[in-house]
């Protein structure tokens, strides 16, 4: 009824598309054989390396974020390799799905929906395996259905504290440009993401940064296809081997120009924006909380993750809510995953192209729903939020 105006997609991912992202893809198709498309690609290559912080290889597939995934894994493993994987919601074990699919043997640690990856249980795993069967280590950064952040750094010196060579690989599908993550100073061999989230860019390109270690480990490997493999991709002789074919052309226009704007904003004040709105929306639902059923599915603040957040809100209300927030006021909020009754949860986005009026407008919409339709509730939460928002102002 009062959803007519401009429409927020407040899922975690695909993102808000900025104008400037998509003016920039709105032209003709370029020529593929030569000129500015080939001069704008090179130019992207050393900007994706800033974002991951690394000096080290990155790619560009045609392909979602599970194409990466699979990219990334088929470099390095062998057919019948061990992968260890550390779940904290859906999406490391989706990953680990993927390589048992290619042919590797999967062995997971299961930390819940709530707590992040327990570092000494991994010492355990990693310590017990005294044959060295496991070739890498599986973490997800962000996991985007339970919003919780793992400690992917200290995942590293634990690696190194019981001596295990295993490769580390990260997914940074819903963090990278969101949360900050050092792939170099952290030792993380290979890095995923992919377009349609902190980066601002529709579906359909997937990054795979990777070392030295991991390149020498493409040597070994037996799992790579013609079209994942890496090799030819990061040393091409001719343009069409960055995408094994055809460019995605328009999709690289939009990328150059979202890596502009994060770029131009610096990345550290990307990651800082998104921590002061992230703690906009924390402040609101512990508020919402006090004396209802609201509450945020990750206790510790140190472990949630600055670009979703999963919220509980009790019977069946995680569905009511987003019907009602988007019928009624124009505001799509993401569905529960990850957590069971999945209709109890839901979850906001706030990654990428995200300021502070929009969070704000969407914690608003959803004090009316929660108003609305009776869901348990305690108040305060705009004051809270609008507090955190003027501090954090305030001290920049
Ligand atoms: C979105 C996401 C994926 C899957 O990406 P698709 O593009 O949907 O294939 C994997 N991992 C994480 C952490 C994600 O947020």
């Amino acid at each position: 009824m009062l959803a007519n105006g401009r429409q927020l997609l407040a899922i975690p991912g695909p993102s808000v598309m900025p104008d400037r992202v998509l003016n920039a893809m709105h032209r003709p198709a370029p020529n593929i054989y030569t000129g500015e498309l080939h001069e704008m690609t090179h130019s992207l290559i050393p900007d994706l390396r800033k974002i991951a912080r690394t000096r080290h290889q990155a790619t560009i597939y045609i392909a979602n974020g599970h194409g990466a995934w699979e990219a990334a894994l088929s470099n390095v493993l062998s057919r019948g390799d061990t992968v260890l994987v550390l779940a904290t919601g859906r999406f490391c074990i989706g990953w680990g799905e993927m390589a048992r699919g290619i042919g590797a043997k999967v062995e997971t640690i299961d930390f819940g929906t709530q707590d992040d990856i327990d570092l000494d249980k991994v010492a355990k795993a990693l310590t017990a395996d005294t044959a060295r069967r496991i070739k890498a280590v599986l973490a997800v950064h962000v996991d985007t259905s339970t919003s919780i952040k793992n400690d992917i750094a200290g995942l590293r010196k634990t690696m190194d504290r019981v001596g295990h060579p295993a490769l580390l690989m990260a997914d940074c599908i819903a963090s990278m440009g969101c949360d900050p993550f050092e792939m170099d100073e952290w030792g993380v061999d290979v890095t995923v993401s992919a377009s349609q989230k902190g980066l601002m860019t529709p579906p359909g390109l997937g990054f795979v940064w990777f070392n030295d270690k991991a390149e020498a480990a493409r040597e070994g490997a037996n799992c790579v296809t013609g079209y994942w493999d890496w090799k030819p991709r990061v040393r091409p002789t001719s343009y069409h081997q960055y995408f094994d074919g055809t460019a995605p052309t328009h999709h690289l226009y939009g990328l150059r120009a979202a890596l502009d704007m994060i770029l131009e904003e610096g990345l550290a004040n990307v990651w800082a924006r998104h921590h002061a709105l992230a703690r906009a929306i924390w402040a609101a639902c512990e508020a919402w909380g006090k004396g209802g059923v609201v509450r945020l599915n990750v206790d510790d603040p140190a472990k949630r993750g600055n670009s979703v957040t999963s919220i509980f809100a009790g019977n069946g209300a995680g569905d009511l809510l987003r019907d009602w927030t988007e019928r009624s006021a124009g505001v799509t909020l993401g569905i529960g995953l990850g957590r069971e009754p999945a209709q109890d949860y839901f979850r906001i986005g706030h990654m990428g192209h995200v300021n502070a009026h929009m969070v704000l407008g969407t914690l608003a919409t959803i004090q009316a729903g929660l108003t609305a339709l009776d869901i348990p509730h305690g108040p305060g939460a705009l004051a809270a939020a609008t507090n955190v928002i003027a501090e954090a102002v305030a001290r920049a």
